[in-house]
């Protein structure tokens, strides 16, 4: 088949063949339908070969979804043909953050060789793919793996950054969403499904910019270093109550911190290299800075319900396997408008 790999450091994703993959014991083989195109891909394929923690060659795509096509030996509960969706942070399953369904805080994952799909073992973007353990896939029921696979860390990662700070998203509260890529701009729609706070979104183009009105944003401010003092007239002088960073680099962290109000939360979803000072007086009263990852097995489901109420449309433009390396191109570029989706 065909597969997306990573096989030297430094240099760009090809697409190469490989065996087709056999469902071991507990496994499931699905025909990948889509595969999303994340940041973090880059931001992988840009670090020194020692610090990635795992062997090359590697399958790229930490987004999937497909149908079931075999089973392992003892897999139940799962029928060949289903449309599912892949939970991609694998755990161990036992510890007591996975049995939280929180495997993306699994305490044994690094010393039992566990790696999420597309970051360590092979991934979503080939013609088929291995998923570990059936616990993995959530039902499309119905939705389009297309349009829908990158709610599954697009979707995923801002709805738990956002549940974090939900008690905070009032009527009357602002929150600062810095980037309206990939993520940001299903961020926005997930404040808009799920609180009543006002969204300011901040990006470096106009037509990221009106892609962030177009899903829901209030108010868009140019990503400079005025940013934060727009934001600080536009809430009257008391700054944002939450704010999402989904860059996360050391200009649009600066941001972050002058943007904040008191008892703010800033989120810094990004792996941009960027830092936030804490200690009294560098930053408002009682604010909380925090960098979660990703999400867990019970918000995916959530996120998919969301779907099916018909409050997420991500925006995606397709590419077909063989055009992978031309969608990281674009990515790196900055010239895909919502998320790139890989259709093998
Ligand atoms: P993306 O490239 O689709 O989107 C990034 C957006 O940020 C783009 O619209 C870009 O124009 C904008 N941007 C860049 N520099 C900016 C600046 N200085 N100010 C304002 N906007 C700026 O990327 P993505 O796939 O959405 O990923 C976003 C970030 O989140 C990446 O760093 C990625 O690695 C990270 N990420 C983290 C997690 C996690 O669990 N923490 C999960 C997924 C992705
Ligand atoms: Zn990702
Ligand atoms: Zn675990």
């Amino acid at each position: 088949m065909k597969a997306v790999q990573y096989r030297t450091p430094g240099s760009a994703p090809e697409v190469v063949t490989v065996p087709d993959p056999e469902p071991g014991p507990g496994q499931v083989l699905l025909k990948v339908a889509a595969a999303g195109v994340c940041h973090s891909d880059i931001a992988v394929m840009s670090m020194p070969a020692e610090q990635l923690g795992f062997p090359l060659p590697l399958t790229l795509g930490h987004e999937g979804a497909g149908s079931v096509a075999a089973l392992g030996a003892g897999v139940e509960g799962i029928a060949e043909g289903e449309m599912v969706a892949v939970y991609g942070p694998w755990g161990c399953g036992r510890c007591r953050p996975c049995t939280q369904g929180q495997e993306n805080y699994c305490l044994r994952a690094k010393e039992l060789g566990i790696y999420p799909p597309g970051l360590g073992a092979p991934g979503a973007m080939a013609e088929y793919m291995i998923v570990d353990d059936a616990r993995h896939l959530v039902p499309l029921r119905g939705l389009d793996p297309v349009q829908n696979v990158s709610l599954t860390d697009a979707g995923l990662t801002p709805y738990h950054a956002i549940m974090l700070s939900l008690p905070k998203l009032v009527p009357g509260s602002t929150t600062v969403v810095i980037g309206a890529g990939g993520l940001g701009h299903v961020a926005i729609q997930l404040l808009r499904a799920m609180t009543a706070t006002r969204i300011i979104a901040l990006d470096l183009s106009e037509e990221r910019l009106a892609l962030a009105r177009t899903v829901g944003a209030h108010e868009t401010v140019l990503s400079d270093a005025k940013a934060a003092d727009r934001v600080k007239e536009l809430t009257s002088g008391a700054g944002a109550q939450v704010i999402l960073d989904f860059v996360g680099a050391p200009p649009t962290t600066a941001t972050a911190a002058a943007a904040a109000g008191i008892d703010a939360d800033i989120t810094v979803v990004g792996l941009g290299g960027g830092t936030v000072a804490v200690g009294f007086g560098s930053l408002p009263y009682q604010t909380t800075v925090t960098s979660p990852y990703w999400g867990s097995r019970t918000e995916l489901v959530d996120v998919l319900e969301l779907a099916h109420h018909g409050a997420l449309d991500v925006h995606v433009e397709t590419f077909g396997i063989d055009e992978a390396p031309l969608a990281y191109e674009r990515l790196h570029a900055g010239k895909i408008n919502g998320r790139a989706v890989i259709v093998p």
